[in-house]
């Protein structure tokens, strides 16, 4: 019986397009409307119109943009979305236990291949029993239909089939109702010299956050740098030694720092301050003495914008053809690289690369196969490329940049000459190519001298010099700039 889920409507997040419509027929035979999107990013922006209605999310394990994991802690930590039941399509049957402990949002995972009615009755299982939730919430509302729910152990029990029938991997935790929407918890730290206001502020907020506790700037910064960031920094501005203001000043100056949101605390005398604070680069004020509600609600605010922001950014920074890095993204690299090199007097390497005669191969395989033959050098690029430190870029169209740090040019030419091999070796057929019977790369480096102050501004022009030379020399080939 699937009465309830008629008129529902449905967001399907997936890039196989395949999968995406055979679920889309399943439901639509129930009579529920689906809307497919092929990415976390799309997802989020179709969730957060405020028009629209969604009744539930079904999200395919392996997006690009997004881990499935991320994309539902993102909608965990925005109002709106928390509440809309997840449903995870895998092919995989394993699941990390540590899933287990609570932390699970999904509220049930649908194994790949698909089938209609597993689907369907895991779909109702689940509505009907957010529905009996809603009724012990507001027991006025009698119009909502669900009469096989008399009380909360068949409630559980639903959710229980709802597991059983779509994953071989149950989820044993009980079922309750705060815990079947329980999103990962984020982490606040909390910096005051005064440990009555930071135990105060520990007791509110841990509730609903992992909380760490600094009484010196000092060791607020440790924490930032350490490799459990946290997400959030509530920061005292009046303390001895270093004071709020250093500590968001130097926090703005690294890069692994600089996208923390902080938020000053401040008594009430010092409010005049507010501007310098913000200028500083915070994102907000709350002033002693604190008012719980307050603090709590800024603070889910402020992490449910950082969310977001973290998600849009995944996506400024990617190409979306080829799925690496975009000039942006190089563009920023760039600079923190160069920044580094001048600092360390290390030296910095860059490849420019161009696909020869690129136009003849559109012209004779199509803008499809073009694509296609994009995706797969952007690919072979990066692969090639195996310090942790290197990246590889799209600069626009046919054409490509590696970075790489402390690579001298000896080094360079040898990564170089390995990736014009790797494309060649690719064997994409290129018959209209004057320079072979396959897909080929002419590519320009450039190493920055260690010491050489001036060299930094002239690094991508000489580089792109260099390419244009081995394009005049023959094309599918290296060349070096020198001096
Ligand atoms: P050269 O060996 O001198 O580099 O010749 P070329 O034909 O590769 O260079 P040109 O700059 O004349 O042409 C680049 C071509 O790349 C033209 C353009 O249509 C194609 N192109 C640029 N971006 C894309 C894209 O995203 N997809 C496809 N399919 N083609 C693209
Ligand atoms: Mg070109
Ligand atoms: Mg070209």
């Amino acid at each position: 019986d699937w009465s309830i889920l008629k008129g529902r409507s449905i967001l399907i997040v997936d890039e196989n397009i395949k999968d995406g419509t055979a679920v889309k027929s399943f439901l639509k035979s129930a009579g529920v409307t689906s809307t497919t999107v092929s990415n976390g990013v799309q997802a989020i922006l179709e969730l957060i119109k405020p028009a629209n209605h969604w009744d539930g999310i079904f999200i395919a394990q392996d997006l690009t943009d997004i881990k499935s994991e991320d994309l539902k802690i993102a909608l965990g930590a925005i109002s709106t979305t928390q509440e809309i039941p997840l449903f995870l399509m895998t092919s995989q049957i394993f699941f990390d236990p540590e899933n287990k402990n609570g932390e699970h949002r999904f509220s049930a995972y649908i194994n790949k291949p698909i089938g209609k009615n597993k689907l369907l009755s895991t779909l109702t299982n689940i509505l009907a029993a957010k529905e009996y939730d809603l009724l012990i919430q507001d027991p006025e509302n009698l119009e909502i239909p669900y009469p096989k729910l008399q009380n909360n152990g068949d409630r559980n029990r639903l959710i229980e089939e709802a597991h059983n029938a779509c994953s071989l991997n149950t989820i044993t935790s009980e079922p309750d109702e705060d815990q079947a929407y329980v999103r990962k918890r984020q982490q606040v730290l909390i910096v005051d010299d005064s440990p009555m206001n930071t135990k105060l502020l520990e007791t509110a907020l841990s509730d609903d956050f992992d909380t760490f506790v600094a009484h010196s700037g000092k060791d607020a910064l440790m924490i930032a740098n350490s490799i459990n960031p946290p997400d959030l920094i509530l920061l005292d501005i009046m303390m001895p030694e270093m004071n709020g203001y250093e500590v968001c000043k130097t926090l703005h100056l690294e890069q692994k720092t600089k996208d923390i949101p902080v938020i000053f605390l401040t008594a009430l005398s010092e409010s005049d301050n507010e501007e310098y604070g913000l200028k500083l680069g915070a994102i907000d004020y709350i002033t002693k003495p604190f008012s719980i509600p307050i603090v709590k609600a800024k603070i889910k605010n402020h992490l449910a914008l950082k969310y977001y922001q973290d998600i849009l950014k995944i996506n400024t920074d990617i190409d979306q053809l080829t799925k690496i890095p975009n000039r942006r993204r190089f563009d920023e690299m760039f600079d923190i690289e160069t920044r580094k090199a001048k600092r360390t007097g290390s030296f910095l390497s860059v490849l420019m690369l161009d696909i020869d005669h690129f136009k003849f191969y559109n012209d004779t395989y199509g803008h499809l196969e073009g694509d296609e033959c994009l995706r797969q050098v952007a690919y072979a690029i990066k692969t090639t490329l195996k310090r942790p430190g290197d990246m590889a870029a799209r600069w626009g169209g046919e054409e490509f940049t590696c970075l790489l740090p402390d690579t001298d040019a000896e080094g360079a030419a040898e990564v170089a000459e390995k990736i014009r091999k790797t494309i060649m070796e690719l064997g994409i057929a290129h018959k209209a190519s004057p320079v072979a019977s396959v897909v080929t790369v002419s590519i320009g480096v450039v190493t920055l001298n260690q010491g050489d102050q001036d060299g930094y501004e002239l690094l991508l022009k000489h580089a792109d010099e260099t390419l244009y030379q081995a394009k005049a020399q023959g094309r599918n080939r290296i060349n070096q700039w020198v001096d």
